[in-house]
């Protein structure tokens, strides 16, 4: 079959990866000349720990998957770095106790650390926590470079062209239109048009159950020293679905979060690039109209907890962006997917897990629509 995709993000380029490895014949449209939406604005966290029950199976299986990407396509950066959540407080401890306490806490890799445990595992973890939630299966890519190396990877299949710089704007009898008025032809056009809810995507299904979120995002300068896990704060218990229970109903009425946190829906998370730099976040904005420049409160609080936990100065911030996702208002939806025309298909809607799910999504869009 000939399948159009529109979107370079991983949505996109996953559906695109799919197709080809089934043998189709893909174009590829996007309309800046790079990806440029919350694909490679991410941390490229591939993250197990903190998904539901629900989304658990997808998630690992997405894991799998990413782990067999970076085998084939070593370009996308991928690394079994693991995690560990730093607990500062007791009521912290507690939502990990309970965490590591239920059934599935062996699938998701999960353990309980004391602080000496956690720095024999990262040893650049030399400041003030309590315990550390270990997640090992939890993992990294590199979300600037996987995109063009998935690309290469697909186009030495003979069977794949990337268009960029072109706009999808309608659906015709054959295929797609472009803002250029070229026309492609294919049985099957897959949409992944990230947070642009509107244009052809609302002309094709008018108003989807989804809503935008704004995260801001800070990267430094190399750190002289390996961080050999990802880490976050206690706040990522209160923002991954997948740690409610009793104990975290309690963190969240004995523990309230710091004021520029709790104002800007903040959590700690920290990745270490491949050049050393540290990737740091993130706020969530939930209103539009977005602010369309960054806040430096957030970044400063940022800065002053990394440094409590790893107990040392930061390298100076090199890099500062926000960047806006699409998620799906379901809570229980992974992914929001439409058929508005017979072999036309919409798939957005991962929210702050699209990096994590992509490749598991393609798959099962792939099975569903019989690819
Ligand atoms: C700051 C931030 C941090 C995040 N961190 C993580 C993380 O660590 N782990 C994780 O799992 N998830 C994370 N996420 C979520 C994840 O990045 C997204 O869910 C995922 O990237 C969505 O991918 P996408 O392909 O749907 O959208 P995008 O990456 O936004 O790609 C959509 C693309 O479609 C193109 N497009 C749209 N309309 C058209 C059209 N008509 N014609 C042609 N092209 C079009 C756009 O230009 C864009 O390049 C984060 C998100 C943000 C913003």
């Amino acid at each position: 079959m000939r399948i159009i995709i529109i979107g370079g993000g991983i949505l996109g380029t996953a559906h695109a990866f799919e197709a080809i490895r089934r043998g189709h014949q893909v174009v590829h449209l996007e309309r800046e000349a790079e990806a440029r939406g919350a694909t490679v604005r991410n941390f490229g966290l591939v993250w197990v720990s903190g998904r539901t029950a629900g989304e658990l199976d997808i998630a690992l299986r997405a894991r799998e998957l990413w782990e067999e990407i970076g085998e084939t396509v070593p370009g996308v950066g991928f690394r079994a770095n693991g995690s560990l959540t730093l607990l500062r407080t007791p009521a912290e401890v507690a939502v990990a106790e309970e965490t590591v306490g239920r059934a599935d806490a062996t699938t998701r890799g999960f353990a309980l650390l004391d602080a000496e445990q956690a720095r024999a595992l990262n040893p650049a973890l030399r400041g003030k926590f309590l315990a550390a939630l270990h997640c090992a299966r939890d993992a990294a890519v590199e979300s600037r470079q996987a995109m063009p190396a998935l690309r290469a990877h697909l186009a030495a299949s003979g069977r794949y062209e990337f268009v960029p710089g072109v706009e999808a704007r309608a659906v015709t009898t054959a295929g797609i239109r472009d803002d250029r008025g070229r026309h492609y032809e294919g049985d099957q056009v897959i949409i992944c048009p990230g947070a642009a809810h509107g244009g052809l995507v609302r002309e094709l299904v008018g108003e989807l159950p989804v809503r935008r979120v704004r995260l801001q995002m800070m990267q430094t300068a190399p750190l002289d020293e390996p961080l050999t896990t990802s880490i976050a704060d206690g706040d990522s218990l209160r923002y991954y679905p997948g740690y409610a229970g009793t104990a975290l109903d309690s963190l969240n009425r004995i523990q309230p979060q710091d004021v520029v946190a709790e104002l800007h829906h903040m959590q700690l998370l920290c990745v270490q690039r491949l050049d050393g730099g540290l990737t740091i976040g993130d706020t969530h904005e939930y209103r539009e109209p977005f602010p369309f420049d960054v806040t430096e409160g957030p970044y400063d609080y940022l800065v002053g907890l990394v440094e409590e936990l790893l107990g040392r100065a930061l390298p100076p911030v090199e890099r500062r962006w926000a960047g806006v996702y699409s998620q799906c208002t379901d809570p229980d939806a992974v992914v929001c997917r439409r058929t508005p025309v017979d072999g036309i298909h919409i798939v957005t809607g991962p929210g702050g897990r699209g990096m994590t799910l992509g490749p598991a999504i393609a798959e099962q869009t792939a099975e569903l629509i019989g690819l």
